[in-house]
């Protein structure tokens, strides 16, 4: 007889990642940082070639040291990693039953639903409002029960935030006993000056926690790592249940170094800076309604006419060697999300659009 798992498992849909591109296209679907990475991370991944017969620092420690001195946190306060993802799951491993409730916003990250499923917990979306998260409809939606209610601030696939007053009024407004997860997975991109990653807020108030990560603005998706910061209380917890060598030598080098290149840092912003404005102002120029975005990525919508849809865009795009992100499993089949790309990738995105809807 076939084993079964644990109930819930099999209702999970196996997370589907934006689609790789071919030899010779533009990746455009996965939000990835167009200028690659750090030269100095890179520099010491190569020189860990010669010491993977060596298990790595179980703790990170180097890796906390720079992240806490990068942040003006304290390092023992900080976990580390396999990505964010990671983080993710250990927080709904250490704190879900079967059966409790995860709140999440209406586009939220797909992230959060796996995470839920895997508990066996059950996942309900408050609605968002302009492709916004609401926090009067998060608040009504968790009611006095929810477990933990999942937050990404900025969210993706929409590429809003909502301003830091209105978090700490959910955090004020929610029960004392439900955590509070932001993930601040874009925050480095965000100038607006009423938005906060919520590393104060963790601060500030019991349950909350704010996960981090490499992916983006370091650029280094590949190495897999990100970071959460809480209260003592819970990073012990996340200890617990990690495994003992969870984040790999390489990545705590190249992540050490790479939180330290704040040059690299600086100019991934301003390529970002310069291309999403670019992009929403010539993609809105053609007449397709974009989202004001805050990250490194745009929301673009479609006429809801035969031939002018989303889907008939990206085989349009993708005839171009332009690979965007189709996002039917985010509930929004008439939408693509495109990344910030290179200079002439961003071009090409914009030409073809044009030609798309001369069509
Ligand atoms: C990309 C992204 C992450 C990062 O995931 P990693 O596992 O760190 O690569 C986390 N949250 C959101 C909302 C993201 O878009």
């Amino acid at each position: 007889m076939t084993l079964q798992p644990r109930p819930g498992i099999l209702d999970i849909k196996p997370y589907k990642p934006g689609a790789a591109a071919p030899e010779g296209a533009a990746k455009l679907s996965s939000n990835e940082n167009a200028l690659g990475c750090s030269e100095k991370a890179a520099e010491a991944f190569r020189a860990c070639a010669e010491r993977l017969h060596i298990y790595p620092d179980g703790g990170a420690g180097e890796l906390r040291e720079a992240i806490g001195a990068a942040e003006g946190v304290d390092p023992d306060r900080i976990v580390c990693g396999a990505g964010s993802d990671e983080l993710l799951q250990l927080i709904g491993r250490a704190y879900l039953d079967p059966g409790d409730k995860v709140v999440q916003t209406e586009y939220g990250f797909l992230v959060y639903r796996l995470v839920a499923k895997q508990s066996g917990a059950e996942i309900v979306s408050a609605p968002e409002t302009d492709y916004r998260a609401d926090v009067d409809a998060i608040l009504e939606t968790a009611g006095d029960d929810a477990k933990i209610v999942f937050l990404a601030n900025p969210n993706n696939p929409t590429g809003t935030y909502i301003p830091a007053s209105e978090v700490r009024r959910l955090r004020e407004s929610l029960p004392a006993d439900t955590l509070l997860v932001l993930d601040a997975a874009y925050a480095e991109f965000v100038d607006a000056p009423d938005y906060e990653s919520g590393m104060a807020m963790v601060d500030a108030y019991d349950n909350v926690v704010c996960t981090r990560t490499f992916s983006k603005i370091h650029g280094l998706a590949g190495l897999r790592l990100g970071w959460a910061y809480g209260r003592p209380e819970i990073v012990d917890v996340l200890h617990r249940v990690r495994g003992p060598f969870n984040v790999n030598l390489p990545a705590i080098a190249a992540g050490t170094a790479a939180i330290g290149d704040r040059d690299f840092v600086k100019r991934s912003k301003a390529h970002n800076d310069e291309w999403v404005a670019w992009l929403v102002q010539q993609i809105r120029g053609l007449g397709l309604e974009v989202t004001p975005s805050v990250c490194n990525f745009v929301l673009v919508h479609f006429p809801d006419e035969d031939g002018r849809r989303a889907e008939d865009a990206d085989a349009f795009l993708a005839e171009r060697g332009l690979i965007t992100r189709p996002l039917q499993p985010y509930g929004l089949p008439n939408a693509l999300r495109i990344s910030v790309g290179l200079a002439e990738d961003n071009r090409a995105v914009a030409d073809a659009l044009g030609e798309f809807v001369a069509r």
